[in-house]
């Protein structure tokens, strides 16, 4: 064979597996997960940011919970932080654009998830208001109620199955199960938001009771995203619960330096020997997970990690 005969078959033969290659990688792109490396890469090209995407928004709140959910034009709140970092979460949400949630969700009625809640509704509009059927004595749920009176709202109750869209994502309740419960965290309500082949789920502060309710009353509550209950603390994401989620990845809503010690030692163990990688707002701020409904990317906008110390 002459020589050029013979470079021409070497370029044929690695154009086949070039083809050959590239097949694969569209084939696979459907369970696609970023490396955990890149996290805190800026969104990179393999999402296709002109189509269809769901944005989740893990607020760095210090010690308390706030996420942001936007399809399109579409935009849900679930949590508000505590009463102190509420200017933090307005100039953040007014950073992102929004003026108006489809849904305001407070999972239960602890100063870390409804604290800036009453400013919230009355600073943006809100269509829906989904609360748990539970009350306090505090003078920040007080505030939180007068400020749905205020709107002339009424609160919705959570109904476990009950579906809502939100654009062309939609999200399911889980929890809570039960009427009653001894503490206030068991109340949280948990939902699963389904947005094409990507799934999401946010716990609030359920503990291990509620988890096991949920297992029994569903037959699939798989995520690729796990939010890590009641702030990574050891009451909560039982091995069980992890199993049946087996989520690619946790985000734990937490502050630096916390009095309560979170994330608890138990619950780190559990996601690693699970081979969960685990993303903190204490150490990276604010975490935005974006999604075309196939491919899930995370980026964290350094500028945030340093908002709650001044
Ligand atoms: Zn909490």
């Amino acid at each position: 064979m002459k020589k050029k005969n013979v470079v021409s078959l070497i370029i044929v033969v690695l154009i086949g597996i070039g083809i050959v290659f590239s097949g694969k990688m569209i084939v696979d792109k459907s369970s696609e997960v970023v490396n955990a490396n890149d996290l805190e890469n800026e969104i990179g090209t393999t999402l296709d940011e002109n189509g269809d995407i769901l944005e989740i928004h893990y607020i760095d709140v210090g010690q308390g919970d706030a996420t942001l959910i936007v399809q399109g034009e579409h935009a849900m709140l679930i949590d508000a932080g505590t009463n102190d970092s509420y200017l933090t979460l307005e100039k953040y949400l007014k950073e992102q654009g929004i003026s108006k949630f489809d849904y305001i969700i407070g999972t239960h009625p602890h100063e870390d998830h409804i604290g800036g809640m009453d400013k919230i509704i009355k600073s943006f509009d809100e269509d829906k208001i989904l609360f748990p059927k539970i009350t306090s004595t505090t003078k920040t749920f007080e505030n939180f109620v007068n400020a749905v009176k205020s709107k002339n709202k009424k609160l919705t109750t959570p109904v476990v199955h009950d579906k809502y869209a939100l654009g062309n994502a939609s999200f399911e309740i889980l929890a809570p199960n039960s009427e009653k419960y001894e503490g206030l965290n068991n109340y949280s309500i948990v939902i699963r938001i389904t947005f094409e082949n990507t799934n999401y789920i946010f716990t609030g502060d359920a503990e291990k009771e509620s988890e096991d309710e949920i297992i029994k009353n569903n037959s699939d509550i798989s995520a690729d995203v796990l939010k890590v209950g009641h702030h990574g603390s050891k009451t909560s994401s039982s091995a069980k619960f992890l199993t049946a989620v087996n989520p690619k990845y946790a985000i734990i809503s937490l502050g630096k330096n916390n009095s309560y010690g979170h994330p608890h030692k138990q619950v780190m163990d559990r996601l690693s020997v699970a081979n969960i990688p685990v993303y903190r707002t204490d150490e990276k701020g604010t975490i935005v997970l974006k999604s075309d409904g196939d491919v899930i990317q995370f980026n964290v906008k350094k500028e945030n990690k340093d908002r709650l110390k001044e």
